[in-house]
C-alpha cells in the first residue's frame, strides 16, 4: 500500500519516491525550498561549511567582478525589494535611541566619525546640506546607513554604484 504523506511546505500528499524519510514533494518550488532550509541549517551550526561557502564564494565574487552590479543595474525590482526587506531588518534590529535621531545639542556628528571604519553605527540619520557653513534645515533628509560588515567591501561598492 502507498503510503501518502503532507508536504512540509505546500501541504499537498505526496507518495516518497526514493527516501521513505521525504518530507518535501517533488515540485521544484518544495525542493528550493529544501535546499535553502538545509543550507542555512549547515551554515549556522557547520564552521567548516561555513569557511567552505566563504572561500568558495569569495573566488566566485572574483572571477566575476560587477556581476551584482551589471545584475542590480539590469534588475529594479530585485534592488528594490533588496532595499525594502533590508530597510525592514533594520527596523527590527535598530537598538539606537528612541528616536533614532541625534538630540538637538548633538545634532551634528564630529566628521572623523564618518572616516573611521566600524565607528558609524547603523541607523537612521539626518543629511543636512550645508551651504557657506550655514545649516539650511529645510532641506535636511532622511537617510538610512547601513554598515557592510568586513569582507563584503565589494558589495559596498556595488551598493554605492546602485544608489546612487
Ligand atoms: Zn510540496
Amino acid at each position: 500500500m502507498e503510503r501518502k504523506r503532507a508536504c512540509k511546505h505546500c501541504h499537498r500528499l505526496f507518495i516518497p519516491v526514493r527516501n521513505p524519510q521525504q518530507q518535501f514533494c517533488s515540485r521544484s518550488k518544495c525542493q528550493n525550498v529544501r535546499k535553502s532550509t538545509w543550507r542555512r541549517e549547515k551554515h549556522k551550526h557547520d564552521p567548516d561549511y561555513r569557511e567552505n561557502q566563504n572561500q568558495a564564494s569569495k573566488r566566485w565574487r572574483k572571477k566575476n567582478p560587477g556581476y551584482w552590479r551589471h545584475y542590480r543595474a539590469a534588475h529594479p525590482p530585485y534592488t528594490e525589494g533588496n532595499r525594502y526587506k533590508q530597510r525592514q531588518r533594520n527596523q527590527v534590529f535598530y537598538k539606537g535611541p528612541e528616536p533614532p535621531y541625534p538630540s538637538k545639542a548633538s545634532q551634528f556628528a564630529n566628521s572623523d566619525a564618518l572616516t573611521h571604519k566600524n565607528s558609524v553605527k547603523a541607523g537612521t540619520y539626518q543629511l543636512i546640506p550645508l551651504s557657506y557653513g550655514e545649516v539650511a534645515n529645510s532641506d535636511a533628509l532622511i537617510v538610512n546607513i547601513s554598515v557592510i560588515p568586513r569582507g563584503y567591501q565589494q558589495m559596498g561598492e556595488v551598493c554605492k554604484h546602485t544608489t546612487l
